[in-house]
C-alpha cells in the first residue's frame, strides 16, 4: 500500500445542505462533485472515539448496535474549525468530527465506489475522476 491518499478531499466544501426532513446531507465541492448521505450512513461513519474506539479497543459502532431513530437523527451540524464538521445527532451525540476529507473519501456515489474499488490496482485514481467529470 505505497499510494498516497493525496489532495482529495483537502479542500473545503462549496456547499453544505442538511435537510432534515429528507435525512440527508449534501456536500457540494469546489470541483463540482455532489456527495450525498443518508444520515443513518454519516452516523455509522462517525469517526469519534466512543464510536470508533481508540487505542486498539473497538468502538461502540464495531458491536453493530442497532441504530434507533433518535440515533439517525440529524438535529444540528457544526462547522468545525474550518476542516470539519461535527453533527448533532437525536440522542444527543455531537462529539464526531467528520473532516472534509473523510466526507470526500467515504462518497457513496456509484462514481467513488468504484474508484475506491480499483484503488487497489490502480494509482492514478484522481485524474481518472476528473476526467469523468
Ligand atoms: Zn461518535
Ligand atoms: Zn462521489
Amino acid at each position: 500500500m505505497t499510494q498516497p491518499s493525496p489532495t482529495v478531499g483537502q479542500v473545503a466544501p462549496a456547499s453544505i445542505h442538511a435537510d432534515r426532513a429528507a435525512g440527508r446531507l449534501e456536500i457540494g465541492w469546489p470541483d463540482g462533485h455532489t456527495t450525498v448521505y443518508d444520515t443513518t450512513m454519516l452516523r455509522w461513519l462517525c469517526p469519534c472515539a466512543f464510536c470508533r474506539g481508540e487505542a486498539g479497543m473497538p468502538g461502540w459502532l464495531d458491536s453493530g448496535p442497532t441504530l434507533t431513530a433518535e440515533q439517525t437523527r440529524l438535529v444540528d451540524i457544526a462547522l468545525v474549525g474550518g476542516y470539519a464538521i461535527a453533527p448533532t445527532w437525536g440522542d444527543g451525540h455531537h462529539t464526531g468530527y467528520y473532516t472534509y476529507a473523510l466526507l470526500r473519501q467515504r462518497c457513496p456515489c456509484p462514481e467513488c465506489t468504484e474508484r475506491r474499488h480499483a484503488g487497489a490496482d490502480s494509482v492514478d485514481v484522481g485524474t481518472r475522476h476528473e476526467a469523468h467529470a
